[in-house]
Formats: structure tokens, sequence, C-alpha cells
């Protein structure tokens, strides 16, 4: 409260707008309200996953990421080869969520004078280490010194047919919400890693104590994209309503493509699938298991919706579990939880969850 008067006040004396009174989304709106298309080829500009753009009888899907130190990740715990393949699989997953198939990418750099070329080799085998994996031709990129600090810039080009193209603004009332793998882990991998690095911090040369944890932090610090659901999805005959990856958590996405689509949820909060051990862990960190899926984030996942007929094609798939439904718009978005209750989704947002969870000891 303090520093949002604050801030106002500051606004009302240089009569400027802060970043921070616009947040993220609001800033993105800010920036783009005036953007007006001037081909008939883009399908879809700003607003999804990916852009759509028309290309003779397939589609050209485009996204794009920036990571920053400091920001998106932290060197003392992130090896650069996990860096790496992090930056170019977190694009692949933006285009899974499109239902299409990564292609080529470009990478960016700007580097400070910290940095050895040794270094950023090992971001490059991580890199090609992804695209043997996905196979993705690495086609270009830019070079650039900095004054402090490692960015890297990857965009992606992806692919695929016009009417498979699934929109976060697809879904209607009725269908059934579904989500690939399970949720939470990444965010607990996290905490893990802040915890040690507190260790490192003390006594630089101590070994950071990781094992019995592989699964957690593997999810943290090598996610991969589920660029395999789409052939799944084809294979059972299922086209996806509308789609999102889950980047910053379950409960932000879910409330994306209500928006988009504009209806409603209705999520329960039991369904939501969570690793047996990460449950436990959720608790030694005294976090309610269902929030740090909720608004971890980072578990790069899918979260799609699909029409009701379509249950029993998907009812024993074990990667895929439905975890509510939409509604219609009237009806609000909320998370029933085992014992009833209605609880409204809400965002709280990964860079809030991170901030207050760094100081845990
Ligand atoms: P994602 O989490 O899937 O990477 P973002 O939340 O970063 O997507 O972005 C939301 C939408 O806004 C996307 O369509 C993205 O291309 C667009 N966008 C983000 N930043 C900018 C910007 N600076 N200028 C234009 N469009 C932007
Ligand atoms: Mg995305």
């Amino acid at each position: 409260m303090y520093e949002k008067r604050n801030k106002k006040s500051s606004e009302a004396k240089t009569g400027l707008t802060s970043l921070a009174s616009l947040g993220e989304f609001g800033l993105i709106d800010r920036l783009t309200r005036n953007v007006k298309h001037f081909h008939p080829e883009t399908l879809k500009g700003i607003g999804d996953d990916a852009a759509v753009i028309e290309a003779g009888d397939k589609v050209i899907l485009l996204s794009t990421d920036l990571l920053v130190e400091g920001i998106h990740f932290d060197l003392t715990y992130v090896p650069f080869k996990h860096l790496g393949y992090k930056a170019a699989v977190v694009n692949f997953s933006d285009i899974a969520a499109m239902n299409g198939i990564p292609k080529q990418m470009t990478v960016s750099l700007a580097v400070s004078s910290r940095f050895s070329a040794e270094a950023l080799d090992e971001i490059y085998a991580g890199i090609l280490m992804a695209c043997e994996k996905y196979k993705v031709d690495l086609v270009g990129g830019d070079t650039s010194s900095n004054v402090k600090g490692l960015m890297i810039s990857v965009s992606i080009i992806g692919e695929a047919k016009k009417e498979e193209v699934t929109y976060r603004s697809g879904a209607r009332s009725g269908d059934l919400l579904c989500v690939t793998g399970d949720l939470g882990s990444a965010f607990i991998g996290l905490l893990i890693l802040e915890r040690e690095k507190s260790v490192f911090k003390v006594d630089p040369n101590m070994q950071p104590e990781l094992s019995g944890f592989d699964y957690q932090v593997g999810r943290q610090l090598k996610p991969e994209a589920r660029t395999d659901i789409r052939n799944l999805l084809l294979g059972i005959g299922v086209r996806p309503t509308s789609m999102i990856d889950i980047s910053d958590g379950l409960a932000s996405e879910i409330l994306h493509i209500c928006k988009q689509s504009g209806v409603g949820c209705k999520l329960f909060e039991g369904k939501i699938p969570i690793d047996a051990h990460t449950r436990e862990l959720a608790k030694e960190y005294k976090i309610i298991p269902s929030v740090a899926a909720l608004s971890g984030g980072e578990d790069y996942e899918l979260l799609f919706t699909i029409k009701q007929d379509d249950y029993e094609k998907i009812k024993d798939i074990s990667e895929i579990t439905i975890i509510g439904h939409m509604t219609a718009s009237s009806e609000g978005k909320y998370m029933i939880t085992p014992d009833g209750k209605s609880i409204p989704v809400t965002a709280q947002g990964w860079d809030g969850m991170k901030s207050s969870f760094q100081q845990l000891p």
C-alpha cells in the first residue's frame, strides 16, 4: 500500500507511467495498441503462443522468447549446457501449443566480457542437443557484446496445416479441460536449487546436495516440449478446440483460455496431476501441492480443451488428465476443492511466487 502511494505520487509529479503499474501484459497491450496488419496472410498476430502466417496450403508459426540473466536464469546453479537446451525447448513448446511442428530457429546472444568462449560453447552444445532431439535447424541469429550479463533470444518457426492450428480462443462452454503430464515439479525443483544456492554462497567449495531430487531439478533445469502430443491426438482422432503451453502456471494459462475464448471454467483441484514425491516435497516447503501447480509455472506441459464427445477417446490415455470443463462466461472461473468449496481461479503469477519463496531456508 505504502509503495503504491509512493508510485502514484511520483507518477503525479512526472506525468510518466511506471512499468510496474502496468505489469507485463498491460505493457504489451499498451505497446501494441496501434498495431495494424498490412497482409492478409497474417492470420493471427499478437495474443497467442505463436503468430500464424498463411503459406500456400500450410501455415507458418512464428514465436520468440528472450531470456535475461538474473531475471529468467541464475548462473549460480544453471549449467550453461542446460541453459542452451532450455532456451531452445521453451520455444519448441510454443509451437507445440499451436499444434504445430518446430522446424527452424535463430539464436541471438548479448554477452559481457565476463564470459569465456568455452562457456558460450557449452550453451551452444545445449542448443544443438535440443536441435538434434527435436529435429530443428539452427539457421541464424545475432551476436553482440553487452555491458553486463548474458541475454539469449530464440526465435522459432514452425509449421502446421491450417485446419490443425489450435488457438487460445477456440474453447466452448461444455468442452473438457485437459492437461498433459504432471504439474508443479519444476517449481519445487526451483525451490531446491534456491536452497542449495544459499549453501553455495556460504561456502563456494561446497557441492550442492541435489541427489534424491532428480525429477524436480530436472524438470526445472531441463524441461521438454510436448511436441509428441500432436501425434498422440492425431492418432486417436481428437482435435483440441483450444491449447496453450504451461509456462506461467496452470491458473494463469486457464485464465488466458477463458479470456480469449469468452468462457468460464470449473476446475477440480483433486484432479490436477502432481507427482507423488513432488507432493511430499511441497508439504516440506509448507506449500499446498496444488498451489505449486497453479502458480509455479515452467512445467511446459500443454493445457487444452476438447469436445465432450471425445471423452471416450481420451479417458484412458495415461499422458492426459481431464481436470475440469469450460462453462458459460457468466458462470465465472472457479476451482472446486475436494471438500466441495468453490474458489475463484486467480493468477498469482510466476514472479510473485518466485520472489515470495526465494527467502525460504
Ligand atoms: P508466451 O508466454 O507464450 O511466450 P507472452 O506472454 O510472452 O507469450 O506474450 C503474449 C503475446 O504478446 C504474444 O503473442 C507475443 O508475441 C506478444 N508480445 C510480447 N511482447 C511483445 C512486444 N514487445 N511487442 C509485440 N508483441 C509482443
Ligand atoms: Mg506460450
